[in-house]
Formats: structure tokens, C-alpha cells, sequence
């Protein structure tokens, strides 16, 4: 079902609250670039916390109406929802693309995955089941059932600025509880492309709404009200802990997604070509801008050499550029300042005696560019390795034994994702379950499917989504116990 619906930056210029397109009270406007090119592509409102406000009440508001719907009812909704998003790839990623920088292929698999999303959740809403527990009593019964949490508030980062957004709206409105997002600054406009598609897909007005504009004046409203039930957060480690910390004064639940320092281990048994497949993609996917890229490469004495000269031959001939430019695999990073960020750590590693095999400073494309980078003789200490780099840099390590590289990949304070290759089953079983990651990549470098549960333990998170247990972060348990009987 194509529609004639408008998604180019210039028809994107209003948030979404209430059902209505509506711009902030002081009238101001966040402008919003293209990272490849420097030029401004659109604005969006600036709204701060009284704008807020408006948008939660609107959402309690809401919330009686939507819960009161069977899940079959809400289930049909997000299929429409879906599949206009489907129907709508081709201008949904040319935006995404236009706003963040990642190559167009890229933004296409992500609009697919932003649907997918709300068609996994709803489908599983429809089987949020409770439980009859067998009685401790002849003259009662008891029973539990799930409901949804209510309002919630969801906070989400530029560097999927579509996807991470379907990952908690799906399971969000499948559960019956509505929502408030607050997208980054950097990438607004594929936020309210998914709200203007909500809305033709018959979202009633208040389930979901979209306000942009300052951080920190709509963070702090949205975790400071007590009509706000929970929080769901992607992005910084940093951001999360305050988020969270500031969600603790109304006792909020929250589900934090935070940062990354995947580790790739490549064992000697490893195959060679889907081990350097593997580093190269979630490395460079994203320009490196992603929590599960890849962090720091471990390999085993035995392939080292082979692996590095495969691993470099095909990083220098990655094709860098403008991400709406056909054929190219590596765009922009966000912005100028993620760029310069890099050369410090690069700065860094050779200071320290690591060897610069390619890449390593600025790309010809312009300021928001920095070239896919390899650094040799790398060690644990460096920041490129104990950091999470968020960028097209790559440190190789040699590793000895397994317990070794087992040992050094768990110190870290994060335990997103980790990876390895190894074609041997006793030492796949065993460094799997040795890893403290939430997940593991084993001979698979692209964990992210909306079947599973995604997330982290130790400092990259609190929670799980996608998969069953996405949806149970939505809803809570109710336990009726029925006397007199
Ligand atoms: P990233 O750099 O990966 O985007 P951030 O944690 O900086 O990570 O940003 C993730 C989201 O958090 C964005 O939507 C951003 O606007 C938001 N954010 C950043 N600082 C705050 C804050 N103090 N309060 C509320 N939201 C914030």
C-alpha cells in the first residue's frame, strides 16, 4: 500500500504530539546537516520540558484507550505501520543516509530491520501469556497476569536512528503502553519520518509521540515525571548512568542498551576468509559507529601472519565516500568532531609503539571522514583498545593460549558483544561460555536479529531487546489472589 505521504527533510519540520504536528513555543529550530557534505538538510523544533510535558500527558491520556484494545487490534496496527515502512524504503534510507552518512545499503537494511521489529512484536504481543499457579490452598486460587507498564519514555542515539527506535516502540505499543521518544539531535528526521507513517497507519493520537529539541531539558522532564513508568535508553554508557540515576527519584524501570569494547578473537583454526569477512564487516559497518563493533582484534600466533596480511589487503581497499554514492562501503562519521576524535587515539597507540598499517588521519572526502585505520603490535593498555573507539579503527593483538585471550577480553567494564572464529566445537563451547558478554558472535559477526535478545551485562547494560523477552520488559506481573472460594 504506497501512499503519497511526504518524507523528504524539507516536509519533516514539526515533532509529532498528540497526533498533531506541532512546533516548539519559543519557535526556535534545531537545523540538522548532512555529515557527508557540511550542508543543512532540514530543522526541527527546539522543545525543551514544558513542551514535554504536554506530550507525556497526552500519552497517559492515551494509555486507557490503547491498553483497553485486544492485542489482536494493536497487532494489526503495527502490521500497517510495518508495512508502510517496507512500502517507504527507498525514501526512508535516502533521509537516513542523508542525516547520518552510512552507505545507502546500509540504511536499506536498517529500514528493513525497523520494520521487522514491529512485525516480530506484533506478533508476539498476542502472546504475552500469564500463569494459573497450582494452589497452596483448597479455598483459593492464583493467578498471574501481565499488563503493560504504562508510559514510556525512550531516549535513542544517532547511530541507528531508526532501528533503535522500532526496537522499543514495538514492543511498547504491542504491550499496550504508549510512548514518548526523544531521538538525538543529530538525527531527528527519521524519527518523525516513523511518526508520520504511525500516523497514517492509524496510531491513535497520544500512543506515540516524537519531541525534539534539547537533551538535557527533555531528558530530565521525561525521567522526573511520575506519569512516566519507564525508561528505555540507547546510547553512552556515560549518558546512561545519569539517565538512570535520575530516573531512581520516581523508582522508573529502565532498559539501558549502553556502549561496547567487543573483542574479535580469531583462533588458529579459525577459517581464514570468513574470519577476515567477519573483522572487516563489524568493524567498518557504520564507519565503526556502532556498540557491537567490533573493539580490539585478538589472533592466535599460528595465523597471525596470514590473517594480517588478508585483513589489511582488504581493509586499504575499503571504498570510502559519500554513503548516497552507489558502491561505497565506508561513509562519513556523524560529524566533524567524531573525526578529530579519532586521530587522538591513533596518536596514542603509536605512542605507545603500535605500528600504523594503513589508514591512521583525515580522508580526502572532508572534516567528517576519517579513513579505515589498521594499528599492528597493539596492546591491551592502549586506548584504542581499553576505550571504546566508536570509529574505523582497528588494533590486532596476538594472543597464545585460550584462557589468555579469554582472560583479556573479559577486562573490560563493558560486556556487550564478543566474538570468534574457531572451527574446533570443544573450544567454541568453552570460550562462549567463558566470555561475560551478553552476546556472542561465534564464526558470526552480526548478532542483531529482532528473534533474539539483545543486550548487555556489566556496564553496557541493563535489560534485553527484541526476541520474547523483549516484550516482558514492557509489561509487569500481576498476582491475583482469589479467596473465599
Ligand atoms: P551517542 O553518542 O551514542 O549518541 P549519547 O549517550 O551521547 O550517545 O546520546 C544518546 C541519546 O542520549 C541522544 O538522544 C542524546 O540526545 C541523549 N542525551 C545525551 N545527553 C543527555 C542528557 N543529559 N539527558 C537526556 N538525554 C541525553
Amino acid at each position: 500500500v504506497r501512499t503519497d505521504v511526504d518524507l523528504t527533510a524539507a516536509a519533516l519540520d514539526r515533532a509529532y504530539v498528540d497526533g498533531r504536528w506541532t512546533a516548539a513555543d519559543s519557535g526556535e529550530v534545531v537545523e540538522v546537516v548532512d555529515p557527508a557534505t557540511g550542508r543543512r538538510i532540514g530543522s526541527v523544533p527546539k522543545m525543551g520540558a514544558d513542551e514535554t510535558r504536554v506530550a507525556i500527558e497526552a500519552a497517559h491520556a492515551a494509555w486507557n484507550d490503547w491498553r483497553a484494545r485486544t492485542a489482536g487490534e494493536r497487532s494489526t496496527v503495527l502490521r500497517r505501520w510495518a508495512d508502510l515502512i517496507a512500502d517507504h524504503e527507498e525514501e526512508l534510507a535516502a533521509l537516513l543516509t542523508a542525516e547520518q552518512g552510512k552507505p545507502l545499503a546500509e540504511s536499506r537494511a536498517e529500514i528493513g530491520a525497523s520494520a521487522a521489529f514491529l512485525t516480530w512484536f506484533a506478533e508476539e504481543g498476542r502472546r504475552a501469556y500469564g500463569q494459573t499457579i497450582p494452589t497452596d490452598r483448597a479455598d483459593r486460587r492464583l493467578q498471574v497476569i501481565r499488563q503493560s507498564v504504562g508510559v514510556v519514555a525512550a531516549i535513542t542515539p544517532w547511530n541507528f536512528p531508526s532501528s533503535m527506535i522500532t526496537r522499543k516502540a514495538g514492543p511498547a505499543l504491542a504491550a499496550g503502553c504508549t510512548m514518548v521518544v526523544k531521538p538525538s539531535e543529530e538525527t531527528p528526521l527519521s524519527a518523525l519520518a516513523l511518526a508520520r507513517l504511525a500516523d497514517r497507519a492509524g496510531v491513535p493520537a497520544g500512543v506515540f509521540n516524537v519531541v525534539t529539541g534539547t537533551a538535557r531539558e527533555i531528558g530530565g522532564e521525561l525521567t522526573s515525571s511520575a506519569l512516566v513508568r519507564k525508561l528505555t535508553f540507547t546510547g553512552s554508557t556515560r549518558v546512561g548512568k545519569l539517565l538512570g540515576e535520575q530516573s531512581a527519584g520516581t523508582v522508573k524501570r529502565v532498559s539501558l542498551e549502553l556502549g561496547g569494547n567487543a573483542p574479535f578473537i580469531v583462533c588458529d583454526d579459525a577459517e581464514l576468509d570468513a574470519a577476515v569477512e567477519g573483522a572487516v564487516r563489524s568493524k567498518f559497518r557504520n564507519a565503526g559507529q556502532a556498540c557491537v563493533a567490533t573493539n580490539r582484534i585478538y589472533v592466535q600466533d599460528g595465523i597471525y601472519d596470514r590473517f594480517v596480511a588478508a585483513f589489511v589487503a582488504r581493509v586499504r581497499a575499503l571504498a570510502v565516500g559519500n554513503g548516497a554514492v552507489a558502491g561505497v562501503e565506508v561513509g562519513s562519521m556523524i560529524n566533524p568532531v567524531a573525526a578529530q576524535s579519532m586521530s587522538s587515539l591513533v596518536d596514542d597507540a603509536v605512542e605507545r609503539g603500535a605500528t600504523l598499517a594503513c589508514g591512521g588521519g583525515a580522508h580526502e572526502h572532508g572534516p567528517a571522514f576519517f579513513a579505515p585505520t589498521v594499528l599492528l603490535d597493539a596492546d591491551d593498555a592502549m586506548r584504542c583498545c581499553s576505550d571504546e573507539t566508536f570509529g574505523p579503527i582497528a588494533p590486532v593483538m596476538r594472543f597464545h593460549d585460550d584462557d589468555e585471550v579469554v582472560r583479556r577480553a573479559n577486562a573490560t567494564a563493558y560486556g556487550l558483544v564478543a566474538y570468534c572464529y574457531t572451527t574446533d566445537y570443544r573450544r567454541l563451547t568453552r570460550i562462549a561460555e567463558g566470555l561475560e558478554f551478553g552476546m556472542v558472535g561465534m564464526n558470526d559477526f552480526s548478532v542483531s536479529t529482532e528473534v533474539a535478545p539483545f543486550g548487555g551485562v556489566k556496564e553496557s547494560g541493563i535489560g534485553r531487546e527484541g526476541s520474547h523477552w523483549g516484550l516482558d520488559e514492557y509489561t509487569e506481573i500481576k498476582y491475583v489472589c482469589t479467596g473465599g472460594m
